[in-house]
């Protein structure tokens, strides 16, 4: 167990009464870098004040000793979709025994969106949301996309904006059944973008077959900056879809999938500020063959990992999870999945207070209940979270 102790907040006039020095930091992950050993940091309120060699560490009111685990940022999730009711595990189970994937069978999900109340759907993300907590995610963005219409997307963006860091607009998730595709694209960047504006920064398009084409994904992408959002992609996960070009062109801040991939689209995602974010629990529930990652760092590209938590194609918000494939199955060294899950994540949401942890950033701490975060990899699918804090609070 850990030791906490307290003492009088009156020893030091310079100091608040709300610090707390964090001890027993076998590996300090701080994603500028290596690793430090033997580390100590202070947070101070809701962020980090200093951070380094145990024997330097200055005093605080509150102490806690890790006894030796790693400690990590906490995870920053940049693209998942929890705002849902319904249950897929048939059409899963039907896959696993040799039934493809095709993009449309999200309207499963749809009908029973719709059908859940209010009270219901906010239940469901905070319980999400939760289970995301307890894998070490501390800042969690989430897509409305379940509801295509204007009524449902706007409801869904109400609620998750409650509830989670970052939200996105993806109206362009699919097209509904029996609605003409230019009609229903000039719906999601008329009413129903107007519906959704005062609850979203950033506004996210489907780019697939079988979903919208690039010239319909521009129009959905336009008229999101003009109404003041940042860009998101969905691309190149069924196909070459052109997504990464489009989200390259419009400095979308990431293109998310991004499984089959040009010589150009590598060039051009390394030559730009687009975030490559990789999905890789996504890859292995759809039995997809997984992003070119290792491609994408050796010509300089900037990657982030997330968990694109959602019923169809990747049920899980586990990041320990995510980060371990990464390792295990792309080829990335430690050093570089610890980054794509936490500051990748954050450039990929375009924040630069958390994802990290340096002095003036929020802080959000993963304590892994292990010496060494290796382990993510070593041990996968063990229950490797030990404590969360999250704003300088521990939540876990
Ligand atoms: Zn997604």
């Amino acid at each position: 167990m850990t030791g906490v102790s307290t003492r009088a907040p009156s020893a030091r006039l310079n100091q608040l009464p709300s610090s707390t020095l964090i001890t027993g930091i076998s590996e300090l992950w701080t994603s500028d870098g290596p690793p430090l050993r033997d580390a100590a940091l202070v947070i101070d309120g809701d962020t980090f004040a200093w951070v380094g060699p145990a024997d330097k560490a200055p005093d605080a009111d509150a102490r806690v000793d890790v006894e030796g685990r790693a400690v990590l940022p906490g995870w920053v999730d940049s693209h998942t979709h929890l705002v849902f009711d319904g249950d897929r595990s048939a059409e899963f189970e039907a896959r696993m025994a040799g039934q493809r994937y095709a993009a449309g069978g999200i309207t499963v999900t749809t009908d029973a969106t719709r059908a859940a109340s209010d009270d219901r759907l906010a239940a469901l993300l905070r319980q999400r949301v939760r289970e995301a907590r307890a894998g070490g995610t501390t800042c969690l963005e989430t897509k409305t996309g379940y509801g295509l219409t204007v009524d449902e997307e706007a409801r869904a963006a109400r609620i998750a904006a409650a509830e989670v860091d970052e939200v996105s607009f993806l109206g362009a998730h699919v097209v509904p059944r029996g609605a003409d595709p230019d009609e229903y694209v000039a719906l999601v960047t008329g009413d129903m973008l107007a519906a959704v504006r005062d609850y979203v920064r950033w506004i996210d398009v489907f780019c697939e077959e079988g979903a919208f084409d690039v010239e319909q994904s521009r129009r959905v992408l336009d008229a999101g900056r003009r109404a003041g959002l940042g860009l998101r992609i969905h691309g190149n996960q069924l196909g070459y879809s052109g997504g990464v070009a489009l989200a390259v062109e419009l400095g979308a801040a990431s293109v998310d999938h991004v499984n089959f991939l040009s010589h150009d689209d590598v060039e051009a995602l390394a030559g730009s500020d687009t975030v490559a974010t990789i999905l890789p629990a996504c890859d292995l529930s759809t039995r997809m063959p997984f992003a070119p990652a290792r491609r994408l760092l050796d010509a300089g590209a900037t990657i982030a990992i997330a968990s694109n938590c959602n019923p169809g194609t990747s049920f899980t918000s586990s990041m320990n999870f995510c980060v371990g494939t990464a390792v295990l199955q792309q080829h990335l060294t430690l050093d570089e999945a610890i980054r794509a899950g936490t500051a990748g994540g954050a450039k990929a949401l375009r924040r630069s207070d958390v994802g990290r942890i340096a002095p003036g950033l929020r802080a959000d701490l993963h304590v892994l209940d292990a010496p060494a975060a290796i382990h993510l990899a070593y041990r996968p699918g063990m229950p490797l979270t030990h404590q969360v804090w999250r704003a300088g609070r521990r939540e876990i």
